[in-house]
């Protein structure tokens, strides 16, 4: 580890056992066993505020992703997985939350630190809902069934379906929030009765490995749970071609997923896509002005906008247009920048030196296209990934910056006059992951929620998210969900039984 990052560790009080685990050698965990980094080649770890190196993780290889299919296919073909009742994965689910929940500090500590987030937040929206997500879906796992049915056939029959689980379930999951995304895939594939092969992103992966841990004390048969690092176009585009794996389940960028499930598909395998998205948000004349602002600054620079679906273009209508974006600048004056382990950082750095340059390139472009820069724009003058929360102002429906998808804390508005237009441009865009409305008048927003083309529609809020719901895209978004009971239907097969009555 540097020595910028031992010191950053130092200042912020960081616990002895997050530091133990970040200093020892990282392992994949494949068949219930801990595989090192041995001669593969490694990828460095950077911590976002300090650009410092954390540590090295394996880049593992197809050879390793073949024993880790292997562990997963033995388990779920014959293993004692398999023959678990219901309510003893229930429990495997629960006991394995209690220890997520034991070490919540720890995995809070980790997540920060490997992904430069708010430690605040990590504890609080990422640790609390990985716990709430495997809390749920166990109480899934005695809970599913099929029907029984009465064909009109002719003749007698007794006839019922039966839900299987789907098998080897491939989970491959972004940087932005690695345990959790991660959670919300495996335990619903556990409570299924599902086996998981874990691909984490590259620049990610230390919080997955450190579950894997817990996995391995909660007591799961091996096999069950694996965890494979390594690069994506390596690992990931394998695990989407491996003929023992089942299902994928894919969460990231709209360009790789598009690679993934042509691959998925070429092998008829089940297939999950959350992607990418540019959430429009629609403020009414009639809305909270002070509430809203307040609202619609979290929702874009919450995480510094390295959220999916983030609140990324928002459209106010023209009569309260001036006094909203005032309201808007001030409250986005109040949040914090700091690095990820100050207790009071709101925009932390973003990820990677990568993603840094990539939003500064799309906040130039913005300029150069002529929108109005009313807050921020610039790259804060220390070190480390921090760009600033920006505000643009005036946006055309056809710039670069209100088309793609940015990734970062950068805002884009434009005025409306009625709700027709309004409606236009929020569905102007490949993209349908969320929509949000702030208004009170019950009657135009219950209009309006039908009409917008996305998966989730919030009103007077943004990004509330709880197991019980499910979450997924329209259009370029994906399709499939996460969450709720939704998402089981994705990792169960139905099978039509049919028995003929003499
Ligand atoms: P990404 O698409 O670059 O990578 C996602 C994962 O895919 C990583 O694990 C990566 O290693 C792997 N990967 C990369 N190339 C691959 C390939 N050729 N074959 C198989 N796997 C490959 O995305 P990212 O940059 O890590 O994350 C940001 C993106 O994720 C954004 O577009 C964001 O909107 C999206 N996202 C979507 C949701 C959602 O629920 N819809 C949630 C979070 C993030």
């Amino acid at each position: 580890m540097d020595t910028v990052v031992q010191d950053y560790l130092e200042k912020f009080g960081v616990r002895e056992e997050t530091r133990r685990f970040l200093v020892k050698p990282q392992c994949m965990f494949i068949g219930g066993k801990w595989v090192p980094q041995g001669d593969r080649e490694s990828f460095a770890v950077i911590e976002p505020s300090t650009t410092g190196v954390i540590t090295h993780i394996p880049l593992g290889t197809t050879a390793d992703l073949d024993r880790a299919v292997e562990a997963a296919r033995t388990q779920f073909d014959g293993g004692p997985w398999r023959k678990l009742k219901p309510l003893e994965r229930e429990r495997l689910l629960h006991r394995l939350a209690d220890l997520i929940e034991a070490n919540a500090t720890e995995l809070a500590e980790i997540e920060s630190i490997d992904v430069g987030k708010s430690v605040a937040n990590a504890r609080d929206v990422d640790v609390q809902g990985t716990i709430d997500t495997f809390r749920y879906f166990a109480g899934w796992a005695s809970k599913l069934h099929g029907r029984t049915v009465e064909p009109s056939l002719p003749g007698d029959y007794v006839a019922y379906t039966r839900k299987e689980p789907i098998g080897v379930v491939g989970v491959i999951v972004p940087w932005n929030f690695p345990l959790q995304t991660m959670a919300w895939k495996v335990a619903a594939a556990l409570a299924a009765g599902c086996t998981t092969v874990i691909k984490p992103a590259e620049l990610t992966s230390l919080s997955t490995l450190r579950f894997a841990e817990l996995v391995h004390e909660a007591g799961f048969p091996d096999g069950v749970v694996n965890v494979i690092t390594g690069r994506g176009r390596d690992i990931g585009a394998a695990m989407a071609a491996h003929p023992g794996i089942d299902k994928i389940t894919f969460t990231g960028s709209t360009e790789v997923g598009r690679t993934v499930g042509h691959t998925a598909v070429g092998g008829i395998k089940r297939l999950t896509l959350e992607l990418g998205g540019k959430s429009p948000v629609l403020v009414l004349e009639d809305a909270d002005i002070d509430a809203a602002a307040q609202a619609v600054a979290n929702g874009i620079f919450f995480n510094s906008g390295q959220v999916c679906d983030a609140g990324a273009r928002v459209y106010i209508q023209r009569g309260i247009h001036d006094r909203f974006i005032a309201a808007l600048i001030e409250h986005t004056r109040t949040l914090k920048i700091a690095p990820g382990l100050d207790p009071d950082c709101f925009i932390s750095p973003l990820v990677s030196g990568l993603q840094k340059d990539r939003v500064a390139s799309y906040i130039e472009a913005g300029r150069r296209e002529g929108a109005e820069l009313v807050h921020g724009g610039c790259l804060p003058d220390r070190p480390g990934y921090f760009v600033e929360p920006t505000i643009f102002a005036h946006c055309r429906s056809d710039m670069k910056i209100v088309r793609e998808e940015i990734f970062g804390p950068v805002l884009v508005t434009a005025p409306f006059d009625d709700l027709g237009d309004a409606l236009s441009m929020a569905n102007d865009s490949p993209y349908g992951l969320a929509a949000a409305i702030y208004s009170n008048d019950l009657n135009r927003v219950h209009r309006l929620i039908p009409q917008l083309r996305a998966g989730t529609v919030y009103v007077n809020a943004h990004s509330t998210i709880d197991p019980s719901m499910p979450f997924g895209g329209f259009k370029e978004s994906g399709f499939g969900k996460d969450l709720g009971p939704e998402q089981l239907d994705h990792l169960m097969e139905s099978k039509a039984v049919w028995i003929t009555l003499h």
